[in-house]
């Protein structure tokens, strides 16, 4: 089955429904209703039932859908199989909390390189990585690391960007919304807290609360 014609607002709701049913699996949970799934997740259910369609799973009357089965296509539909190195730029505040995290491995995620650029922070540990001069960011390729992290001050983003794309970085995660990316080849996605936190209060006022 091709999955190439799944709508790109159904494909940024995947990790979430990923993510619910792991934890039914965890749980001990075989099957799940797209009513239950939806409760868990805070969606509604006919847009589950809608988006699973999109990939061939239309689930069962009376049992719901395999929830084995639904994990393995999602993982293969986002290319989450096998494990994907990241390197971060910029452990400072936000660098070090996000690579501390130890919740990203379990969708096949490992942060495998750190930089910064003020000496002190140079050659710290933190886990089991040691803290590179952002001099020595190049050839990534080579070490098989195929996703940035920017964690960097506002004023460092696009030199950061610059030397991620010239090290033969794939995708990038940006925390900082200062660069332009041009017309290069590259997957960007940018976290801006402040922009979901500024459309809150829409949704607490016109009491919206399905999960958007
Ligand atoms: P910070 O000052 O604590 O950390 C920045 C780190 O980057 C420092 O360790 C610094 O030495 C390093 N650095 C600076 N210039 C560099 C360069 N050229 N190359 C490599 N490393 C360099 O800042 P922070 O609080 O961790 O914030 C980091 C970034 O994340 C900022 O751009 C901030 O605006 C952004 N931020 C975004 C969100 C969001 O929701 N998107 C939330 C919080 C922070």
């Amino acid at each position: 089955m091709k999955y190439h014609k799944i709508p790109d607002e159904a494909v940024r709701r995947l990790p979430f429904y990923l993510r619910g049913l792991l934890t039914l699996s965890e749980q001990g949970h075989k099957n799940v209703s797209s009513h239950d799934l939806a409760a868990l997740l805070g969606f509604n259910h006919w847009q589950i039932r809608k988006d699973f369609s999109y990939f061939g799973s239309f689930g069962t009357p009376g049992t719901g859908y395999n929830i084995e089965k639904l994990i393995r296509q999602i993982r293969k539909i986002l290319k989450l199989s096998i494990v994907r190195k990241a390197a971060l730029v910029g452990v400072g505040n936000l660098g070090l909390a996000v690579l501390r995290y130890p919740g990203f491995r379990i969708y096949g995620f490992e942060i495998a390189a750190a930089f910064d650029n003020n000496p002190k922070k140079i050659g710290r540990r933190v886990g089991n990585i040691t803290i590179e001069d952002v001099s020595n960011l190049q050839a990534l390729q080579q070490r098989k690391i195929e996703i940035g992290i920017i964690t960097v001050p506002c004023e460092a983003a696009q030199e950061t960007f610059n030397k991620l794309i010239a090290a033969g970085i794939k995708g990038i995660l940006s925390f900082s919304p200062c660069y332009k990316t041009g017309r290069k080849k590259v997957k960007v996605i940018t976290i801006d807290i402040a922009m979901d936190l500024a459309r809150l209060p829409y949704y607490i006022t016109t009491r919206r609360i399905t999960r958007v």
